[in-house]
């Protein structure tokens, strides 16, 4: 077979794919989550590849000054490496939003998304990230889009840091950090966040985590009620 052809089988697939991007606190993970364990389906929460490499080039370099350093961890990107507990946390989140913009760091970690999304272990895949319906899989039958206000953002995460994780902060800096994120996440030049133009906006500002996942299940069987299950994901 030649390479090209292979790479257009490769892109084919009978497996569901299923693309949810959004904002962070927006509920995306949880409503991710949530269609993964409903379908059975494998889920793969893309932030965790990009807090990954901000990690390690962390442990190289904690000046983040030099670009190289980032690229040559995202080639060498390992997924033993997302089982890390601290990848969890804060600090992981606003060094993946540094390397995240970097275009080479994107490049390298576009074929490991792309394998899960069109070969899952499971019978489809659930994706969650910035840019799985406008890069990853452009073509996936089903796009989400999650989003929720700053504020209400904000207000989840203050709870989660104070209350779950016994971390000191104030509202007002959850919020302020949360705004910073998105800035730099929306108006990156490189895969900026934003809906895709074919998906579907779920807005979770006033839903309960029930709620949210009960709807995502709706608008997915909905988008697949008119899809023939052999897909493309580009
Ligand atoms: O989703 P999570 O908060 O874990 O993502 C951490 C950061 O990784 C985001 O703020 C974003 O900069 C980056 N990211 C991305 N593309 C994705 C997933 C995450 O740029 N598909």
């Amino acid at each position: 077979m030649t390479d090209s052809l292979k790479a257009e089988n490769d892109n084919i697939t009978n497996k569901i794919m299923i693309a949810i991007d959004g904002p962070s606190a927006s509920g995306k993970g949880t409503v991710a989550r949530g269609l993964a364990e409903y379908f059975d389906f494998s889920h793969l929460d893309t932030g965790l590849l990009y807090r990954a490499v901000g990690f390690k080039s962390y442990e190289l370099d904690p000046s983040f000054g030099n670009d190289a350093i980032p690229i040559r961890v995202a080639e060498n990107f390992d997924p033993s490496w997302l089982n890390n507990n601290a990848l969890r946390g804060d600090d992981a989140s606003a060094m993946a939003s540094k390397v995240a913009a970097i275009p080479a760091v994107r490049t390298a970690l576009l074929d490991f998304q792309r394998q899960f999304a069109t070969h899952p272990p499971l019978e489809g895949a659930v994706l969650d990230g910035r840019d799985i319906g406008t890069v990853i899989c452009p073509k996936a039958p089903v796009k989400l889009y999650v989003t929720a206000s700053a504020e209400v953002r904000a207000e989840r995460r203050y709870i989660e840091l104070t209350q779950h994780r016994n971390i000191d902060t104030s509202y007002d800096k959850v919020l302020a950090d949360l705004r910073a994120r998105d800035d730099r996440d929306m108006n990156r030049t490189e895969a900026p966040l934003k809906p895709a133009e074919d998906s579907v906006l779920l807005d979770t500002s006033k839903m309960s985590i029930d709620d949210a996942i009960a709807k995502a299940i709706e608008l997915t069987n909905d988008a697949l009620a008119s899809d023939n299950r052999r897909f493309v994901c580009v």
